[in-house]
């Protein structure tokens, strides 16, 4: 009897140790607890044996019975645990993923260089309101009523008298109003227009220029343009002033620079022309002083304005204006 007892345990035991899941452990489990399991079986029959067999044979059973079952629950946890964790685990040969580092829009890091630029050469920075009045945005600045830009073709109107501003120039007045000679300022920030193609958007970026004091000259307003175009293109750039009109500065010019892309032998880029408009400038017309009780005897001065997006599309070879806007992150994550 003993060695039967003995022979169904080393049994269970093997058949455990080779179960490949917790299924199989289960059925196990049946195979030699349940109700008509070996060991049940062998239980029951012990009231057959001889009565001084008895005792011992029940002993060992119910040990034997206490071990198999302590056994057979171990393996099911063991099992489920090696489920659990391969759902769950953490694999560590996996690249970490690192945080987005975000970086400033292009056209911010182009306004941030042309007004680092200016700052070295002596200029203060100023800002001013995008929703101007029509005297700030045309009036002040010597625009005659029937100016064409005072049309709905470029201009967003808010109402007959209040304009989305057009240009920086608004900040102009503003400076002055304020402010006595000498004045030496520049005012980044966004203007509006109704415009939309390859080279315009509805908003874009500008840096208006105002330099105001005694004995202020056309050499003035050349040396100042020219240091900041060969700061921010490059030393040996060519550049040319290129007469021009603009209702608030008399004389004016346009400034432009070598083609960077086709260096003066005509491309797609610059027209064939080989030369690229980069700033609008001129000696401030005398009726704008006077709008602002300056003593044209005395003050003279020039102001300039440039286009950001402009400028940034110069530097980076950028052939649609509107891409800076479409939020792109593959096109932003370039620069
Ligand atoms: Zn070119």
């Amino acid at each position: 009897m003993e060695k039967s007892i003995d022979q169904i345990r080393d049994e269970a035991l093997a058949d455990i140790e080779t179960a490949p899941d917790s299924d199989s452990i289960k059925a196990l489990s049946v195979k030699y607890l349940g109700r008509k399991g070996l060991l049940t079986l062998f239980l029951r029959h012990i009231s057959t044996l001889p009565q001084e067999e008895r005792p011992a044979a029940g002993k060992t059973a119910n040990i034997t019975k206490k071990q198999l079952e302590k056994r057979f629950s171990e393996a099911i946890e063991r099992f489920d645990k090696i489920n659990y964790s391969k759902e769950d685990r953490i694999d560590v040969s996996l690249p970490g993923r690192t945080a987005v580092q975000g970086v400033l829009h292009p056209v911010s890091q182009i306004n941030l260089q042309i007004c680092d630029i200016f700052k070295r050469l002596g200029f203060n920075v100023a800002e001013g309101p995008e929703v101007e009045t029509d005297y700030y945005n045309f009036e002040a600045l010597n625009f005659p009523k029937d100016h064409p830009a005072r049309d709905m073709q470029d201009t967003f109107f808010v109402s007959d008298n209040i304009v989305l501003r057009t240009h920086t120039s608004p900040l102009q007045i503003r400076i002055m109003e304020k402010q006595a000679p000498p004045i030496r300022v520049i005012a980044p920030g966004k203007v509006y227009r109704c415009d939309s193609d390859l080279t315009h958007t509805p908003m874009f970026h500008q840096v208006e220029g105002l330099v105001v004091d005694k004995n202020i000259s056309f050499g003035d307003l050349k040396g100042t343009l020219t240091a900041f175009v060969h700061q921010f293109f490059d030393e040996d750039i060519s550049l040319r002033f290129r007469p021009s009109f603009f209702p608030f500065t008399e004389p004016s010019a346009e400034v432009d620079i070598l083609c960077v892309i086709c260096r003066g032998k005509g491309c797609r880029v610059c027209s064939q022309t080989g030369w690229l408009e980069v700033l609008g400038s001129g000696m401030v017309h005398p009726a704008v002083f006077e709008n602002v009780n300056y003593d044209t005897t005395q003050y003279s001065g020039f102001a300039f304005g440039l286009g950001v997006d402009r400028m940034a599309m110069l530097k980076y070879g950028i052939d649609d204006i509107r891409k800076f806007f479409e939020n792109d992150l593959r096109f932003l994550r370039q620069f």
